[in-house]
């Protein structure tokens, strides 16, 4: 078992991005969550000062926007999709793809220890939100049910990322 846990944090990343799946996301919210790298602390005047009103809904009170509504749906363009509150590094272009769904969507991401899990039981189902594990904004949900090798969806808000471009 030990040797599993290992293995689990030693996974090398491979074109900007990690091998995460479901099985992982499972364990993940059953056994704790991995540190981030570091921690990004502000109280909720400090943060409205910072965003503007619809990021400060969706990231600082999980609100979700409208499918369709955000800029960042139909985008391809290349470099690396940010936390808008922190910074953080959280998805890579080459990992986005089209669900259909409305909302911009990625396969894995960057990193095993940027994305925070949490079982999510409202509104009568049971989902895994998803928030930035540096300062805890809300991002959206992750599900079993997106493409090949991950197998994931994380279907994010436009506005809780932001594009650092290559
Ligand atoms: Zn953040």
């Amino acid at each position: 078992m030990l040797y599993k846990v290992i293995n689990y944090f030693k996974k090398t990343p491979k074109n900007n991005t990690t091998m995460t799946t479901w099985k992982d996301i499972i364990h993940t919210i059953l056994n704790g969550n991995p540190t981030p790298d570091k921690r990004v602390e502000k109280t909720n005047k400090e943060w409205m000062e910072i965003l503007t009103p619809e990021q400060y809904r969706i990231t600082r009170n999980k609100g979700t926007e409208a499918p369709h509504s955000g800029e960042m749906c139909s985008s391809h363009e290349l470099g690396k999709y940010a936390c808008v509150c922190c910074n953080l590094p959280l998805f890579d272009s080459s990992i986005k793809f089209e669900s259909g769904t409305g909302w911009p969507s990625f396969t894995a991401p960057i990193k095993d220890n940027a994305i925070h899990y949490i079982k999510d039981d409202t509104f009568g189902m049971v989902r895994v939100e998803v928030t930035c594990n540096s300062c805890d904004a809300h991002l959206g949900h992750v599900f079993p049910d997106g493409p090949k090798p991950s197998g994931l969806r994380y279907c994010i808000n436009s506005e809780s990322i932001k594009i650092d471009k290559a």
